[in-house]
């Protein structure tokens, strides 16, 4: 499958670029929060950032790669990394809300990855993603 993983490729070239996350690890997309919703460009930057299953940590620069893995440990990998981070408590997430964010999370993924040839570097502004310099 074509999956996202963090790259520190061309990170530093943009105003407000990031990267925390371990170079190669998959990466997924979280919902921004209410400051960068309205700025992404702001000091939080989770609205340009693209989140490491593994680290929990973040970058801005995320690298198109084939992947010998599959859906199914792809998921398993976003769903524990979703389970890791307390987004699927039980407490506060039932069953059926917990499986519908890790498959709205796992689209988005695919969704992105199959736009860009493999190779590509993507950036992100909210849920516009591009490969290249800012728009602004
Ligand atoms: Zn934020």
């Amino acid at each position: 499958m074509r999956v996202l993983v963090a790259t520190d490729r061309s990170n530093g070239v943009e105003p407000g670029d990031y990267t925390h996350c371990v170079e190669g690890e998959l990466v997924y997309m979280q919902e921004p929060c209410a400051s960068d919703l309205k700025n992404p460009d702001g000091p939080c930057g989770c609205g340009r950032g693209f989140a490491g299953m593994s680290s929990h940590r973040a970058t801005t620069t995320a690298l198109v790669t084939d992947s010998d893995l599959g859906r199914e440990e792809i998921r398993e990998a976003l769903r524990s990394s979703l389970e890791a981070g307390g987004w699927l408590d039980p407490t506060i997430c039932t069953a059926d809300l917990a499986e519908a964010m890790v498959e709205e999370s796992l689209h988005d993924v695919f969704r992105v990855a199959e736009h860009f040839p493999a190779g590509s570097v993507v950036r992100r502004r909210l849920s516009q993603y591009f490969v290249g310099s800012t728009p602004r």
